[in-house]
C-alpha cells in the first residue's frame, strides 16, 4: 500500500499578514483547423484547407458558429481549451493617487 503524498509549494517570497493573493483560472477556447470530410458521401476523403475557426456573425447569433471561410458548423473545427492562471497580488498598503 502507498501513502499518497500531498506536495506544498512554497514560493521564495515571504508574506506579510495584512497582503492577499488571489488566483483565478481563465479558460479560453479556440477552435483551429477544419476537420469536416467534404468526400464522405462518395467513400473519400478531403477537407477543405480552412486553418482557423472565424465566426461569420455576432456571438449568440446562429452566425457566430458558422466559419466564415468555409462555412462549415463550428463543431468541425478541432477545438483548443488553453487554460490561464491569471494571480493577482495585491500589495499591504493600497493607495491609490490620482
Ligand atoms: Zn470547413
Amino acid at each position: 500500500m502507498k501513502k499518497q503524498q500531498v506536495v506544498v509549494r512554497r514560493d521564495g517570497s515571504s508574506r506579510r499578514s495584512s497582503s492577499s493573493t488571489s488566483s483565478s483560472v481563465v479558460r479560453t477556447v479556440r477552435y483551429g483547423e477544419c476537420q469536416k470530410n467534404h468526400a464522405a458521401n462518395i467513400g473519400g476523403y478531403a477537407v477543405d484547407g480552412c486553418r482557423e475557426f472565424m465566426a461569420s456573425g455576432e456571438e449568440g447569433t446562429a452566425e457566430a458558429l458558422t466559419c466564415a471561410a468555409c462555412g462549415c458548423h463550428r463543431n468541425f473545427h478541432r477545438r483548443e481549451v488553453q487554460t490561464e492562471v491569471v494571480c493577482e497580488y495585491t500589495p499591504p498598503n493600497n493607495s491609490y493617487q490620482q
